[in-house]
């Protein structure tokens, strides 16, 4: 038994032994040399603890017995290269100089001055040469490929060498065209460039030459080493808000300080960082609360994790003792940050070297033999091909050594929020900036307070002195928007303050009025705006809301909210008033020379008539029907009859008594032809010309009021109606737009003055106002009217500073308000609720009334009507007097005893009869004298008449 277990634990312990590999652990380690400048310490300290910290272990694929595994440690031994001068030849002599170098690859320096004669060196030497650093790219290389000969490159296993310097940092080509599609996302027009160096202009060269030159760019040297405050005060006085700042990080904060004090950094400035570092001072920055974007090649917010890899590690970088608080690795610059990335990059490519051949040290006298090392080629080629992540993101590169395949961050701070990457671009792409800015960046954003100050205008009903209600009144509301101020401007900043701090914004306000203050207009004497949009600009104010109007020009120099309301141009004009009619207006219908052809035509029918009747034996009559042979025939148509006939006729009354004979009645056909004509033109004319009897000739449109003379017509002074005449291209407007310069009295100061003037102006005057201010005014005004349709259509909008950050929220506000339909409540409420609005309900326009004529219009023909009685009277009278007087002389009584007894006859109303007054002694004679007289009569026409039979015969 004890035998068998012995057998067994051999057994166990034979194939354990089996089990067992002897893992074996070598160092390899390999010169690299950094070339650094004496001021680049945090370079030279990163690198140094880089290349020391990275090592990668890798299986040494050469081992081949089973249980013994060996493990290559590849390591990096850093050799630090300071030389006393930088001048490129005394720093390679420096670098021979120093005794046993052995260096896989040179790193640096990083003043690209010195770099290509350290590349050209390593060059000949065959020693990888390597860059982190921001590098002008120069034409020769640029254009060049690398010095590689074409007949030598065969396959992979022998790469030559090429003179080149691979660059950790992005190619400065690729960061200016990301820099203009920055500019090309923001939309930038106009801006000022700060630099402070030459390679800051060379780089701002490259941004421009990428971004359009089309835009006015103002460009202005710093100096970091005095202030530059007479410079910031420029571009505030040129109204700068955009500034390209291209500085050494460093000295960020002490220009964006020197900014601040005259004014150039606030809400509204926007500046966009060319250093690729700002990361590094990004808290410092919050607290400008001004808008700042870079980009950058890390991402900020990993950097600044806590957890971040680099932490334990960047303490060391930072100084050369040892800290005890390490900063965030986001405060490091990039190039330093950039040696981790190289270290560890260049071990793996080195690994791959390893694998594929033993790896020779350079030649320990490098510099005296001159004879290029021979891995050189293929350590440049692997690093070239290796694919690898660090911080900066994917390493790779193109065969000239430049970095391909890498992505940019876009960091922003927008006021004093933290900085947040909003968006990126990527160098595979080269296209445009992607933009991933937080979903929550509009409305429900991180809470910002901020006190506004708005300036308005004092106009009805937009914006005026508060209505106090009378001490008692128990009945009068008094309006509660703010203290001071009432109108629709008040209501609207309230609701819209109301709702953006219903989205956690801490925003107050409080409203500003400058007295005599004009909407905005820009005069080029002064190359200054004034108004409204003056203040603006001169930032003293945040937000200028009334009846202000959004024009193209007002918007190149301040941004507006979306429009609040709509409107268009129109004509305020007083309604006509009516012609007291004239006493003779029936006459109207007809011109003086009408009515005088007419009487003529009349004398001249009745004459005709009268002649045709007196010609016509048709119209010759027996007098006495039962006499079948009279003896004398009678003719009616006397000249009296005819003139009545024809009176009748056109009085479309007719006449009892009518001619026979035909010919006479074609005459009195044609003038009952002509009377119907005559008539019926009247009586249309008449009454066209009773109902429309106005004051002047109405003006009914803009073409009518600029073809007349009459009425003058004006608009507000300053104001986008003027500039609208101004900017016309129709004839008609410029026109109106050189009639209203040339009489400047036409022009007005307030919309008010203009309503004052065309109500007093007795339609002497009109006035060119905004279609809503005119709405309201006719509310409450209801002697005027608005004439025409609308000349153009434009809005009104909340103007603010331009690139205001506040628009966004402002916007989001207004569009909830519409939605909601609040502005519409807000309008009804100030246009036709509040202070004497519908007073002109019930109230018509005159020029609608059809028909209805008043006793004025018929005055004349009443007037004729009692003349004519009047005239009727007398001619009665004069008849009257007549027969007594005949009766007189007939009967010879006496003239009072007639008169007496006809007048009494004649007014005894009861009675139809009345006695023939006789003179009872004279009575016969009369009457026999009467009858002699017929038969004498009778016997002289018996006689002509044998006599003309004669002649006929
Ligand atoms: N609302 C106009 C403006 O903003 C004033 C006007 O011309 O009627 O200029």
């Amino acid at each position: 038994m004890f035998f068998l277990c012995v057998l067994w634990l051999l057994f166990a312990a034979k194939q354990c032994y089996s089990q067992v590999v002897v893992v074996e652990t070598s160092d390899i380690s390999y010169q690299i040399a950094g070339i650094f400048e004496k001021q680049a310490v945090t370079q030279r300290l990163a690198f140094n603890e880089s290349m020391r910290q990275n090592q990668l272990s890798a299986p040494d694929v050469s081992a081949n017995d089973e249980n013994e595994k060996r493990i290559k440690n590849w390591r990096l031994d850093p050799v630090i290269l300071q030389p006393s001068r930088s001048d490129s030849y005394s720093v390679w002599r420096h670098l021979c100089s120093v005794k046993s170098m052995q260096p896989i690859a040179i790193f640096g320096p990083q003043n690209p001055i010195f770099d290509g004669a350290i590349r050209d060196q390593c060059a000949i030497a065959n020693i990888p040469h390597i860059q982190a650093t921001w590098q002008p790219t120069e034409p020769d290389i640029e254009e060049e490929t690398p010095d590689v000969n074409k007949d030598e490159i065969n396959t992979e296993q022998t790469p030559v060498y090429k003179n080149i310097s691979i660059n950790f940092y992005p190619p400065a080509d690729d960061i200016s065209f990301a820099y203009a599609m920055l500019l090309e996302y923001y939309r930038w027009d106009n801006f000022a460039v700060l630099y402070e160096d030459d390679y800051g202009l060379t780089r701002i060269q490259k941004i421009l030459a990428e971004y359009s030159n089309k835009y006015p760019i103002t460009v202005r040297r710093l100096n970091p080493n005095t202030d530059n405050f007479k410079i910031f005060k420029e571009l505030s006085e040129f109204k700068e808000y955009r500034v390209v700042l291209d500085c050494h990080v460093d000295h960020l904060v002490k220009y964006l300080t020197e900014a601040r004090s005259v004014n150039m950094v606030n809400h509204y400035q926007h500046y966009v960082l060319t250093s690729m570092d700002a990361s590094m001072v990004a808290k410092d920055l919050t607290q400008f609360q001004s808008n700042i974007t870079w980009l950058s090649i890390t991402d900020f917010e990993t950097l600044q994790d806590a957890q971040h890899f680099l932490a334990p590690r960047v303490g060391k970088w930072t100084s050369e003792t040892t800290q005890l608080d390490s900063p965030p690795v986001s405060d490091i610059e990039t190039e330093a940050l950039l040696m981790n990335d190289i270290a560890s990059h260049v071990l793996k490519a080195l690994q791959k070297v390893g694998d594929i051949k033993d790896i020779t040290k350079p030649d320990e006298e490098l510099c005296k033999n001159r004879e290029p090392w021979s891995v050189g080629a293929l350590l440049q080629n692997e690093i070239l091909k290796m694919q690898s992540t660090g911080v900066t993101g994917n390493i790779e590169f193109n065969e000239f050594g430049h970095r391909v395949n890498y992505t940019l961050y876009v960091n922003e701070i927008h006021l004093s929020k933290n900085p947040a990457i909003i968006g990126t671009w990527r160098s595979d792409t080269r296209g445009e900036i992607v933009v991933d800015r937080p979903s929550s960046e509009l409305l429900n954003q991180q809470q910002t307070s901020k006190h506004f100050i708005i300036i308005s205008r004092k106009a009805k009903p937009y914006f005026y002195d508060k209505t106090k209600c009378p001490e008692g009144d128990e009945t009068c509301v008094e309006e509660d928007a703010d203290p001071k101020y009432e109108g629709f401007s008040v209501d609207l900043v309230k609701h819209i303050f109301d709702t953006l701090r219903k989205h956690n914004f801490n925003y107050t306000y409080s409203f500003f009025h400058d007295k005599d203050k004009s909407y905005g207009k820009y005069d080029p004497e002064m190359k200054k705006w004034d108004g409204l949009i003056g203040d603006l600009l001169d930032k003293k104010a945040d937000l200028a809301v009334c009846d202000l109007t959004i024009t193209q020009e007002r918007k190149e120099v301040v941004d507006f909210s979306v429009p609040f309301m709509s409107l268009g141009i129109s004509i305020l004009y007083t309604k006509e008033r009516k012609i007291p009619p004239a006493m003779f207006s029936f006459l109207n219908p007809y011109t003086f020379d009408v009515w005088m052809y007419t009487a003529t035509a009349y004398c001249l029918v009745s004459i005709v008539l009268f002649v045709c009747s007196r010609i016509s034996p048709a119209d010759w009559e027996n007098p006495q029907p039962c006499d079948k042979e009279p003896e004398e025939l009678e003719n009616i148509w006397n000249f009296k009859n005819c003139a009545w006939l024809t009176m009748g006729s056109i009085m479309t009354q007719g006449c009892d008594i009518l001619p026979k004979a035909i010919g006479s009645r074609w005459v009195c056909a044609m003038w009952w032809f002509f009377a119907v004509i005559v008539c019926q033109t009247y009586i249309a004319q008449l009454s066209a010309s009773m109902t429309t009897a106005m004051e002047s000739d109405p003006i009914d449109s803009v073409e009518n009021l600029a073809k007349q003379q009459k009425v003058l017509y004006g608009a507000l002074r300053g104001g986008s109606t003027l500039d609208f005449f101004k900017g016309s291209k129709d004839k008609t407007f410029r026109r109106m737009y050189e009639n209203m310069i040339a009489n400047p009295v036409v022009l007005v100061t307030s919309n008010d003055e203009g309503e004052r003037r065309v109500d007093k102006g007795d339609g002497k005057y009109a006035f060119f106002m905004e279609s809503c201010t005119i709405e309201y005014k006719l509310k409450r005004n209801c002697n005027l009217k608005k004439v025409g349709g609308e000349l153009d259509s434009k809005d009104y909008g909340i103007a603010m500073p331009a690139n205001s950050p506040f628009r966004t929220h402002i916007n989001q506000a207004i569009l909830e308000l519409k939605e909601l339909t609040i502005l519409d409540k807000i309008k009804r409420k100030w246009w036709e609720d509040k202070y004497g609005a519908n007073q002109c309900e019930g109230t018509t326009d005159e020029n609608d009334v059809e028909g209805d004529l008043e006793m004025d219009n018929l005055m004349g023909a009443f007037l004729v009507l009692i003349l004519g009685l009047v005239v009727s009277l007398f001619i009665t009278a004069a008849e009257f007097f007549n027969e007594v007087r005949n009766i007189v002389v007939r009967e010879q009584v006496s003239h009072k005893e007639v008169f007496i007894k006809e007048l009494k006859a004649s007014l005894n109303f009861f009675q139809l009869q009345k006695p023939v007054l006789r003179n009872p002694s004279r009575a016969p004679s009369v009457t026999s004298t009467e009858s002699a007289k017929k038969n004498t009569k009778r016997a002289a026409n018996i006689e002509n008449f044998i006599e003309f039979e004669k002649e006929v015969q």
